[in-house]
């Protein structure tokens, strides 16, 4: 049975404090490029990442992939009829968390390790029944479950039968590596590559690739970074990366 904790008041008093602080940011940045977050609105210039520019929202500190993501998940979400209800969220990026709960009558948010969640879960194990859910969402997930095979499994298995998935990994190589032992540094146990998704069409009927230069360029849903390490299917300019948001149905 998961085990279930209550969210602690930090995290929301960060995220009141970031939304304040950023009229600030633009008033400060008058010549950085201005974007529009699908998330939350603001519209200024957005903040870098280390070598990441024009990374994350000041507002609700959503960062590309998550602008990516929600853009790429709220038309299909409207296609959704009223009665599919049920969505999991692993590892819950606080800026989707508001949203999924508004849109679904059923949220349960699951990390292995965080306490801010409704269940404890290892997505190598779910502690859910058979089809369970009508969407589940976990992104940059993949990378770190020694048994990520086991683990997308674990996903089909918990959908209904029409139920949809949100899987996407950092893409880091051409070819997929999967590491002998877990990387010091990042945690992860695979550095997916182009050939990362076949991994998800070995469980799903399909598999949709929505790229970043698929959504309105005002949500800035690229990588902005050095692209020389980049496979070159993934460069959109110099210094420009593209990222990929994988859909996954169980329905044919
Ligand atoms: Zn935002």
């Amino acid at each position: 049975m998961a085990t279930r904790h209550r969210r602690p008041n930090r995290g929301l008093a960060r995220r009141t404090a970031r939304k304040a602080a950023a009229p600030l940011y633009r008033l400060l940045h008058p010549r950085k490029p201005a974007f529009t977050c699908p998330i939350c609105n603001y519209q200024g210039p957005f903040r870098d990442k280390r070598d990441r520019r024009h990374a994350k929202c000041p507002s609700c500190g959503a960062l590309e992939r998550t602008r990516l993501l929600f853009a790429v998940l709220s038309p299909l979400l409207e296609s959704f009829s009223p009665e599919r209800k049920r969505v999991l969220h692993i590892a819950p990026e606080a800026q989707l968390d508001e949203w999924l709960r508004g849109r679904f009558g059923h949220y349960v948010s699951g990390d292995l390790q965080r306490m801010d969640v409704n269940a404890r879960v290892d997505i190598q194990h779910l502690p859910f029944p058979d089809a369970t859910f009508d969407l589940v969402v976990a992104s940059h997930v993949l990378e770190y479950p020694e048994d990520d095979r086991k683990a997308i499994a674990e996903v089909q298995r918990v959908l209904r039968a029409d139920g949809i998935a949100a899987l996407p990994v950092p893409l880091m190589h051409f070819r997929t590596r999967d590491l002998p032992a877990r990387d010091a540094t990042t945690r992860v146990m695979h550095e997916p590559g182009l050939d990362y998704f076949q991994r998800m069409e070995a469980n799903f009927a399909q598999v949709h690739l929505h790229r970043s230069d698929e959504v309105n360029p005002a949500h800035q849903p690229f990588i902005h970074a050095p692209t020389d390490k980049t496979p070159p299917l993934l460069v959109h300019q110099p210094n420009v990366r593209l990222d990929v948001v994988p859909i996954c149905l169980t329905k044919p």
